[in-house]
């Protein structure tokens, strides 16, 4: 299935031309160091400002040395959205057009789903991109990025489909790109299944970015859950350049916060949220001060949600967020929060939660200098996006499995 994207005029966008040639790119599997393709030197002056930023007018994206496609297999380890998300974010920073195949042929419904397709039609209107495939179930994109400059964006997902993947998407090509704040506006899920919601994001992802040096100001004025979406996320965007990273440890867990809420439901759902979550926290005997907050999302929707925010001496916050749905009691949601927070306990010395592991590897890839964290789960997103990563940047990645359990992974970038 194959889709032509429209500029905002309604014009249609030109069809990539047939003489695209592929250079075609093995996939190693994931060891990180190896999966690096050959190499392909994107220059790194062309990619970061001289010198203090301002200085320099930004090199548009056509300009950049090297056209050379990168193709992508979507089935490729994880296999999900990932990858296309990832590719997009760098085709735009980078200028190399890509072609991918089997996109989230991993997936229960594989191809693009309205969150890809939005995203990759907000990219092509970013980049000012030819693109073809771009249609709902495309299995097969290509990607050819033009020069662009940010400017503010509106999204409507149209579904429930995660806001926070494609603010995701967007985020470090206007981070790096802009030259002063950037709003994006986007109406879709703020809380789906196997995706950021709105309490990651806000404390946890953004945490991140502000090490990171890319600073972030976030709102959801409403709530979105599946099926009726409608939450509505809004990002502010100050221009930034990512900076390398360290943190191979974390001290003692000082607090955990909660936030146990609900959209259009009745109150007592967020107090059982609540109950359970402390009960089990109390039972394992931890320490830590708990604060569990209920709170009440307006949302044209339904829905409820336990998020819980674990902070540590010296560390980012880690959040793990349990989700509602029909026929799930609030226990099983409590116990969904409260069994990944617990998870992450169990590793000592892990700096990064899983999630945040293969979120952060791309602003670190980006960043000049050496970046080190301990992740306390090496998951399948986080070699994927290693590769993904690897296709398009000559910049080494290393992901050391833990040596024994109760042991932290270990990531080098650079
Ligand atoms: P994909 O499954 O390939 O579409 O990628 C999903 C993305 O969402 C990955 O970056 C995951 O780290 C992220 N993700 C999935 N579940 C969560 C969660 N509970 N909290 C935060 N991020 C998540």
């Amino acid at each position: 299935m194959e889709g032509r994207l429209r500029w905002s005029n309604g014009r249609a966008m030109p069809e990539a031309t047939p003489e695209d040639r592929f250079a075609r790119k093995r996939w190693a599997s994931h060891a990180p160091h190896d999966a690096i393709p050959p190499p392909v030197r994107v220059s790194w002056n062309a990619l970061w400002k001289h010198g203090q930023p301002g200085d320099v007018p930004l090199v548009p994206a056509s300009t950049y040395p090297s056209e050379r496609f990168v193709d992508l297999d979507g089935s490729h380890g994880e296999g999900g959205g990932q990858i296309l998300r990832t590719a997009l974010s760098l085709s735009l920073l980078t200028g190399r057009p890509f072609r991918m195949t089997s996109i989230r042929a991993n997936r229960d419904q594989p191809g693009l789903r309205p969150q890809h397709l939005k995203a990759v039609e907000a990219a092509a209107i970013l980049g000012q991109a030819e693109v073809t495939g771009a249609a709902a179930g495309s299995r097969e994109l290509v990607f050819r990025p033009g020069a662009y400059s940010p400017s503010d964006l509106t999204i409507d997902i149209g579904t429930a489909g995660s806001t926070s993947l494609v603010l995701q998407t967007l985020h470090l090509p206007l981070a790096m790109r802009a030259e002063s704040a950037v709003r994006v506006v986007l109406t879709g899920g703020t809380f789906n299944p196997k995706a950021p919601a709105h309490p990651f994001l806000e404390h946890t992802w953004r945490a991140y970015l502000a090490a990171l040096g890319l600073p972030i100001a976030l709102a959801m004025p409403a709530a979105g859950f599946y099926p009726r979406g409608g939450g509505r996320l809004e990002a502010w965007i100050e221009p930034a350049m990512p900076k390398a990273w360290v943190q191979t440890g974390r001290g003692s867990l000082r607090r955990i916060l909660g936030i146990a809420g609900v959209a259009n439901l009745r109150d007592d759902i967020a107090g059982r949220l609540r109950d359970r979550a402390l009960r089990r926290l109390r039972l394992l005997g931890l320490t830590a001060n708990v604060e569990i907050e209920a709170v009440r999302w307006p949302s044209p929707g339904q829905g409820a949600a336990l998020s819980l925010i674990a902070e540590h001496e010296g560390a980012i916050p880690a959040t793990f967020v349990g989700l509602g749905q029909r026929g799930k009691s609030s226990e099983d949601v409590a116990d969904e929060a409260v069994d990944q927070l617990l998870a992450f306990e169990a590793v000592d010395q892990a700096a990064v939660d899983p999630h945040s592991a293969d979120q952060i590897l791309l602003p670190l890839a980006l960043a000049e200098g050496r970046s080190i964290y301990t992740v306390s789960q090496t998951t399948d997103h986080l070699r994927t996006n290693a590769a993904t990563i690897g296709a398009f940047l000559d910049r080494p990645i290393m992901i050391e499995e833990p040596s024994t359990e109760g042991q932290p992974g270990r990531v080098m970038v650079g």
